[in-house]
């Protein structure tokens, strides 16, 4: 029998393939991270089995005790995608993969520091606020070039892999895509800038992964459409 989420995670492929087709990409350069925050390890587990490789979580807490529940056999790859407190670094290193959500110079540097002390090389994404809404995380566009020169001048066991962004909530289809776009404009700018590949671009939900894979995402970041409405 095919479950509710094994159905969904079957749509979402489709529609990523077909946004990817329709701009000329391919569908496997695009991600696909199942965004984990108030679902059960259950859920999750069930979504990995299915196929999917990555799950993002919001919070540290959660993280870990979702962590500590997570069946051995099983292996995905952990990505923090929500603002992290510095004073949480030391704690949530060891549980993930690569954290989406670096904003601060403070943030990296701490976070560097401790991935030195473990001997790891840790992925990170910058957060970009592109649309300006206060209740956004995320360093303004103009703060991108001084956080990456400070990240890439003093925080030699943080490697970073690219960008990420939350689309606006107002505004409809022409903000959202145009928040994206500026996304992969400064992406170019950076790897010009810096010579770094810095080939990732973090982009999309359950509501607008379709523009934002035309506009070039390379990981987009979906709970609802996988998962079902959260409480
Ligand atoms: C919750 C969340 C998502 C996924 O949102 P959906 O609309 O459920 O797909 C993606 N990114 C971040 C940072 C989130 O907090």
């Amino acid at each position: 029998m095919v479950s509710r989420i094994e159905e969904n995670i079957q749509r979402v492929r489709e529609r990523i393939a077909s946004a990817a087709e329709r701009c000329g990409r391919r569908a496997e350069d695009v991600l696909l991270v199942a965004v984990t925050k108030t679902r059960t390890v259950e859920e999750m587990a069930e979504a990995v089995r299915c196929g999917v490789g990555a799950l993002g979580e919001n919070r540290v807490q959660e993280l870990l005790l979702k962590r500590e529940a997570w069946p051995a056999d099983l292996s995905a790859e952990w990505r923090l995608i929500g603002h992290l407190q510095r004073n949480k670094a030391r704690k949530v290193l060891p549980a993930v993969d690569a954290v989406d959500s670096l904003d601060s110079l403070e943030l990296a540097r701490t976070l560097g520091r401790v991935a030195e002390e473990s001997g790891r090389s840790l992925p990170v994404l910058l957060e970009v606020n592109t649309s300006g809404e206060a209740s956004k995380e995320g360093v303004a566009p103009e703060g991108l070039f001084p956080l990456l020169e400070g990240v890439l001048a003093e925080c030699p066991n943080l490697s970073p892999q690219g960008l990420m962004t939350i689309g606006p909530l107002e505004g409809g289809e022409r903000a959202v895509r145009g928040a994206f776009a500026l996304l992969r404009t400064l992406a170019e700018g950076a790897r010009k800038e810096f010579s770094i590949p810095l080939k990732e671009l973090s982009m999309g939900m359950s509501g607008d992964f379709e523009w934002a894979v035309e506009e070039g995402s390379t990981m987009v970041r979906v709970g609802t459409a996988l998962f079902g409405a959260r409480n």
